[in-house]
Parts: structure tokens; sequence; C-alpha cells
């Protein structure tokens, strides 16, 4: 027959630590502990077969499972020579739930299971100790109310702050025997008024009662929507942990605690942890009393910390990595009652990987994998104080469009940010959403928030870029910039009041919070280095100035993947020369202003060939629609004007014809050097003639030209005729002095590929247009539906955020198939923002792609990121 129950113990264990996905975390880690020696409390798990047996059996032990349960039970009560329900000695367990990963939602924990108005006499003998027997009988009735028959929680608390009131108390540790009995009554009554049940005097059915309640808690609400936020799949249910109660409460010599076997916060190699003598676990986490730091445990009960401390190390050797143990000691003896993979910051995940490695416990790959991509950012960016912010008024939530925290006053325009920064204060820049225009401003802020726009967003890409906490698409929010203020619920937040952003998750928080600064620690150079030494895929940035790329340099960028020329466009006197071109009728006047932007482009270029000497410098061609050069408001288009000694009226009629219902899918990309070559002609000769004095100065310049948005390789064709003409003119030689290359984002030319790469020498997927035109959501207003989509689990993440696998990078798939198909050597990367997600960096890695290209701040992510995709793809 079929084995559903698993007995731990002393003498005789079912388990062991490989059967997560039957035991759980927890019941496979009692079992293991048993195993090794460990004094766990006996007991025995129910397994998640059994909770598959449950639902299909209605919702109902299955007469099998219950005669399983009841033979462990009678094994458990012979190893401990006690019975449960008995009146002289009787048996109390706890009743825990243990899926395979841990999962907050589901039922938790019942305690001092099997007491009732006649063992609780027992109780009392036995402990000569009534204030601890009525005290466990209290804690009884009020969890299993609370979690077996959903009688409300706050009901117990609210009984119990009247009591306290009643008899003038303030820590229920004040309250005797007496209070507590008369507790336990109104803790019975509330049961009864509510359910209309009488709490189960019967143990047996107590029992049978909490393990039911542990496999329901499977599939409530919460515990539905926690598997679906993080993506657990395949898991069959939870299991039911029923162990003897072991009692921490039971006078001085008695106590209980957590520890690590390292500090969780910083990695160091030291024991970590804390207990109360004379207390339960939940007095540990009440915060009622201050629990002492581990280490003095050992002047109240040497043998116990000693003893303790063996086992932590041992446990820490067997598991090869960090434990997080409980631990109760009942008049002196100490018993484990749970170990797991301890949780821990960034900073300690770096460190214990690396000490691990270097005291022999693990490997380098397995130090690798222990250090998710993710983290890092807790790394590379300020952070709000972890403790503060638990105090923090969260006011609303947006997009984590860009790590890190910012605290700041707020200003509604970037000309006021530029303004009060240059005076001293710190702002925060809020705005409806951004535009090439509030580039001065976005620098001068500490953080951004908008309320409209997607992860992609301007907003977005530029804070990303520039390594600056935003929020952005955060609809909560009223923006009225003009009038100075914006409006959140009923909190109006005006300029010059505190805010504090959390870019990493979304949140808006009113007033200003403490923030800690980024420290890079030498650990976290020594694992970088081993992930290089791994990785496949070349991870280059998104840069478009000497001082990114510097920064991505630093963070081991190899090259820039995508440089957006027009992002150079708006520095200083540059707008205007942009702008002349934009007016001129003809294409002499055209040339003419184009002939003011070159030696501006050209020295741009000669510094990122500087920085990045002997590795690719990826450059696109001018790829926004024209508009976005104009400006917006009124008093901006008045002082081109006057600029420009024009009419304000001829500006306002030039901005009307430039108007498109679609931008997006408009005059943009390749588009423009199409009608106007002139413009790609200046930009390849400032690129190489830029790349020709870099070299004589000695820099190895590696410039490869990319045209953006094709959809057809005739447009490409035709753009790289210009390209190769003005490379002729200057003797240089295709594939020797540069390249020439194309973003892959219309899904045409992905399904073209084989036509395209007959005449490119390099690809890279935009895959923020791709997306936007293969999924058909616009990237910059998308925001304010797609979470919806992604709750209701449409999408399983938000498509600009992480590839969509199953259509965009099926169209990935087929362009890079069909690219090799003709040339199987041909370098393909990907330049879009999924470049730095490390979901997609591992699919970029699967694919075959050659780099991921991401903003400088990313970079350390999608090293690891690539490590990892090798690792794990072994
Ligand atoms: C893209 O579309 O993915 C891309 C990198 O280009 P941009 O974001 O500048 O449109
Ligand atoms: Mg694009």
């Amino acid at each position: 027959m079929e084995k559903n129950v698993y007995f731990f113990g002393a003498g005789k264990t079912d388990g062991n630590q490989s059967m997560k996905e039957e035991l759980g975390g927890k019941g496979a880690n009692l079992a293991e502990m048993a195993n090794l020696g460990i004094n766990v409390p006996p007991g025995f798990t129910i397994s998640t077969k059994a909770c598959e047996l449950f639902y299909e059996s209605n919702k109902t032990l299955p007469l099998n499972v219950l005669e399983e349960i009841h033979q462990n039970l009678e094994q458990l009560e012979s190893s401990m020579g006690k019975k449960l329900g008995d009146i002289n000695d009787p048996l109390l367990v706890s009743v825990r739930s243990g899926a395979a990963i841990s999962m907050p939602g589901m039922m938790d924990t019942v305690l001092n299971l099997g007491l009732n108005d006649t063992t609780i006499q027992a109780l009392i003998q036995k402990s000569n100790n009534p204030r601890f027997a009525y005290d466990a009988y209290r804690r009884l009735l009020q969890m299993f109310g609370d979690v077996v028959m959903n009688v409300s929680h706050t009901k117990f608390e609210h009984a119990l702050t009247k009591l306290k009131e009643t008899k003038g108390v303030k820590y229920d540790t004040e309250l005797n025997s007496d209070d507590l009995k008369s507790l336990i009554e109104s803790y019975k009554q509330i049961i009864k008024e509510t359910t209309g049940k009488d709490f189960p005097q019967e143990p047996i059915e107590q029992l049978n009662m909490a393990v039911s309640a542990v496999f329901s808690s499977w599939n409530n609400n919460r515990a539905i929507s926690y598997r679906r936020i993080n993506k657990i799949h395949g898991l069959k249910g939870t299991a039911v942990n029923v162990q003897s109660m072991v009692f921490g409460n039971m006078g001085e010599s008695s106590g209980t605690g957590v520890c690590f076997t390292r500090d969780p916060s910083t990695g160091a190699k030291v024991f970590y942890g804390e207990y109360l003598m004379n207390a339960q676990g939940e007095d540990v986490v009440a915060g009622t009393r201050t629990p002492q730091p581990l280490d003095t445990l050992n002047n109240v009960m040497t043998n116990c910390y000693q003893e303790l401390t063996a086992i932590m190390d041992k446990l820490e050797k067997h598991y090869t990595d960090m434990q997080d143990m409980e631990f109760t000691i009942q008049e002196g003896k100490l018993y484990i009652l749970q170990t797991r993979t301890g949780k821990r910051t960034a900073h300690a995940a770096v460190k214990i990987a690396v000490d691990m490695e270097q005291e022999g416990l693990i490997n380098k790959e397995t130090a690798i994998l222990r250090v998710q991509p993710d983290q890092l950012d807790q790394l590379l960016h300020k952070q709000l104080d972890a403790v503060a912010k638990q105090e923090a008024e969260i006011v609303a939530k947006g997009l984590p469009a860009s790590p890190g925290a910012a605290v700041g006053q707020v200003v509604f325009n970037a000309d006021d940010a530029k303004k009060w920064a240059d005076e001293g204060k710190i702002v925060i820049l809020v705005r409806t959403e951004t535009s090439p225009e509030d580039i001065e401003g976005m620098h001068a802020a500490q953080g951004i928030l908008t309320s409209r726009g997607g992860m992609t967003s301007h907003a977005a890409v530029v804070a990303r870029g520039m390594g600056k906490c935003c929020v952005a698409g955060c609809d909560d929010v009223l923006i009225k910039e003009n009038e100075r203020f914006m409006q959140v619920a009923d909190l109006k937040i005006n300029e010059g009041d505190w805010i504090t952003l959390d870019g990493s998750t979304g949140e808006v928080i009113n007033g200003k919070m403490p923030v800690v600064d980024p420290e890079l620690k030498s650990e976290f150079k020594t694992l970088m280095s081993w992930a290089d030494e791994v990785k496949t895929l070349i991870v280059r940035t998104n840069a478009d100035t000497p001082y990114d790329s510097k920064v991505a340099r630093d963070f081991g960028a190899e090259g820039i993947g995508l440089c957006r020329t027009e992002h150079m466009f708006f520095e200083g006197d540059r707008i205007k020369a942009v702008r002349e071109m934009i007016l001129s009728k003809d294409l002499d006047g055209r040339k003419n202003a184009l002939a003011k932007l070159k030696p501006m482009q050209k020295n741009d270029f000669k510094g990122l060939f500087e920085v990045m000497s002997g590795h690719p410098v990826v450059i696109r061609l001018l790829d926004p629609p024209l508009h976005e050069f104009l400006p917006k408001e009124d008093e901006d288009i008045k002082t081109m004007a006057t600029e420009m000694n024009i009419e304000v009226n001829k500006i306002k009629d030039l901005i009307k014809s430039l108007h498109e219902f679609n931008p997006m899918l408009g005059f943009r990309g390749c588009r423009l050097a199409v009608r106007y070559p002139e413009i790609g002609e200046m930009q390849a000769q400032a690129i190489l003639e830029a790349a020709v004095e870099a070299k004589q100065q000695g820099h190895d310049a590696q410039p490869w030209i990319e045209v953006p948005l094709i959809g057809d390789v005739k447009e490409f064709t035709l753009v790289k005729d210009i390209i190769e003409n003005v490379a002729n003119g200057l003797n240089l030689e295709r594939g020797r002095d540069y390249q020439i290359g194309t973003m892959i984002e219309v899904p045409r030319a992905a399904l073209t590929a084989d036509e395209i790469a007959k005449e490119t020498d390099f690809m890279s997927f935009g895959t923020n247009d791709l997306t936007q035109m293969g999924c058909g959501f616009s990237r910059d207003d998308s925001g304010k539906f797609l979470s919806e989509y992604v709750e209701k689990g449409i999408y399983a993440v938000d498509p600009f955020q992480s590839i969509d696998q199953q259509g965009i990078g099926e169209l990935m798939k087929i362009c890079v198939n069909k690219a090799r198909s003709i040339k199987p050597d041909i370098h393909i990367g990907i330049c879009g923002e999924h470049a730095g997600e490390p979901v997609s960096v591992e699919f970029c890695h699967k694919i075959g792609l050659n780099d991921v290209s991401c903003s400088p701040y990313r970079v350390p992510i999608a090293r690891l990121a690539a490590a990892h995709a090798v690792i794990k793809g072994k």
C-alpha cells in the first residue's frame, strides 16, 4: 500500500532531506535531523500526496490516510510514553503546515493540541504550574479557533485586551492563572457564538480537524495568489507535521529562540540569534519582552549553548548553507524544532557564498547560484532603511521602474529641479510623464515619479541609465503640474513637501525616510570574477555619454551595445541646431544645420571610443520622431521663436504639421534617414571620423553603426549604402574598420531575418519596440492596464519587464534561426530593457544570442544572470 504518513524520531525515521516534494521542506528537514541524531521532538509528517487525496475525496481525509495517521500516532505515543487525551499524562502535539516551498498565506501552526477541560488538570499537576497550563490551553483555543474554525483572530485579541484593561495590566505575562482561566471561558464563548459549535473536547477530533484545516488552507485565496505571484507551479499540495510539544515556558530552566549559523544581515561567520527564557516561540516574535542575544545563553545555560552551537555547526556543514533554526529548551533539555535555509540580505548572500567557497564547503558554481542576480540591486543603489520602512506611510504604488531609494522635496518641472538642486536642495521630480527635454532636471533630481508610462517609458529608460530611482506609471497619483501639487486620495502634496520613493517596489511614501548608501565589498568583485569565468554571453551597456560608459565599464561592461544618438541632441546648444534642421525647408538648409551638429556628435563619439577602447561601440542612427525635439509648452515655444528669430505661429504650424496619431508607428527610425539621407550621412561621418581620430590617438576604436526600426531589407540597404559611401571616402574597410548592422524591432524584420542577414554584419533585438509591435501594447500607455493583465493571469509578467517568451520570444527564435541559416556566425544581441532582467537574460542565452546590452547599473546583474544561465543549462 502506498505510504502517506512518515514517522520521525530517535530510533526510527522514515523520510530524509531529499523528500521535500513528499514531506515538504519542514518535514524533510525534521526527518533529516532525526537521521543525524539531533534531538527533535518526535512526530510524523502527513505527505503532500495525502493532501492530493484529501482534495480527490471532496476535502475529507480518506480512510486509509486516517488509519495511517492513527498508526503513527500510536507509535508516537509509545515513543513518548504518553497518550493523546490521557487524563493522567496527556500527549500534546503541534500541527504545522509545510509545503516544498515555504508559503505564507497557508495555515501555519496550532500548538498544544490535545488539551481540553479534563487533560488541563493533568498538565497542572504534572507541571505544578497552573498559570503555565491555563496559558497553554488559552493559546490552543485562540490558534485553533482562528486557523481551524475560522474565528477572527481579532475577537480573541479583543477579549484579551479587555481583560488586561479590567485588571489594569499592560502585558499578558501580568495575568495570573485565574485571569487566564476566565479568558479560557471567554474564548470558548467566542467560538460558540461565532461558529455555533463548541470547541471540540475530543483530542482525536481536534487532530483530524487541524489536519483537514491545513490541507484546506492550501487552496485558500491567499495561498493561491501567493503561488501565482511567485510563479510556484507543479506542487501537489502541502504536508502536515504533527509533532510532540516541548515547552519553553516551564520555568527558568526552559526557554526558546531562533538562531542563524551566520549573521543574516552581514554574512559574518558568527553564531547569531536571540532567545527568551521561560517563553514560547510566539513571545519571541510578539515583542512584549526583549529577547536576549544568543551568545549570552552561554552564561545562562552553558551546556545547552555548547550543544546548540555544535548542532548549528553540524547542520551548516551538512546542508552546506546557512541555516535558520528554531530551538526550545525544556527543563534544561535542548530540542531543535526546525531548520531551513536562512534568508539573508544581498550583502550577506555574496559574503556567505564567497566565504563558503573559500572554506571548501561549496564550489564556485554553487557559490554563483547562491546569489540571485536581482539581489545585486540592493548593493548597487541606495536603499530605504529596512527598520524605518516598517513605519513608512505608503501612499501610492506605481511600477518599480528603476531601483533604489530617493528622498527629496517635490518639484513639478525639470527647470525647477535644476534650479532647486543648484541652490543645494535635494528634490524629487514629479511629472505626468517625462520627455527628452527633462533630462537636465532628471539629472538634478534624486528620483523621478511619473503617473503615466510603463517600464520602457522615457522616464524608466533614462532613470535606469542614470542609475537613478524611478517610480513610473503611478496612476494613484493625480499630478497638477501647473498648479504645483499632486493629490493622492485625500492627501495633497505641494511643491516643496518631502516624499520618499522606493524604486525597487514602486512605493511612494509620504515624508522623509532614512536611506542607506550602497557599498561594494571585495567579495562582490570575487563573485563577479567567477561569474565572468563561467558566462558565455557578452555583456555590453546602453550608454550615450563617456561618463555613463565609464560607470558601465567599471561595472564590467564589454563595450556599448546601444548608443542612442538622439540623447546627445538635447545637451547645450545642439538642440538649436537640431531644431534648425527640422525647420529647414530644403536640403541646403538641412545640410547647414547638420554641419553645425557634426563636430559635436563627433566629439561625443570620440569620448565613447576612448572609454571603450578595445570593445565594440554600437552607435544607432537617429531614431525618435522629429516632433520630440520641438517644445511643447507655450513659454518654451516663445523662447524658441525669439532665439531663432521666427514667428511663434510658424513654429506652432510646424508642430502641427509634424503631429502624428501614432508617432511610435510613424516617421521615425530608419524612415528618417530614408527620407533625409543627409541625416544618416552626417551621423556616419561623425562616427567614422571620430573612430579614425581616436585610433590615431592610440585607442582601439571599434565602431558598429546600427540602423533602427527596419521592417524590410531594402530599408536597410538604402541606409547601408549611405554609410558605405562615407566609409569609402575615408578609405575604411567594412568588417575590418567598422561594421554595419540593424536593430530588430519590427516583427516583419524578425520574420524576414534571412533576407536581412545577407546584408548585415550584426543584429540587435530592440525588444521594447518588438514587444510594443508584437503584443500590440503601447509602451507608454499600457502601464495603466498591464498590471491588471498580470493580476488576472493573462500575462504571467509585464511583457515590457520580462520577455514574453511565448510570443515575442518565439519571434526572436525565428529571427535567430533564419539569420543563422544564412550566416551561421552572425552576431546577434539584444538591447531592449529586457537585457538587464535575469529571466530574459537566461532566455537570450538559451536561444543563442551573443550579447546582452543593458543600462550601466544593470551590467553586474546581467553578468551574474548570464553565468546562472550557463550553470543551470548544464
Ligand atoms: C528597443 O526598442 O528595444 C530599443 C532598444 O530602442 P528604444 O528603446 O530606443 O526605442
Ligand atoms: Mg526601439
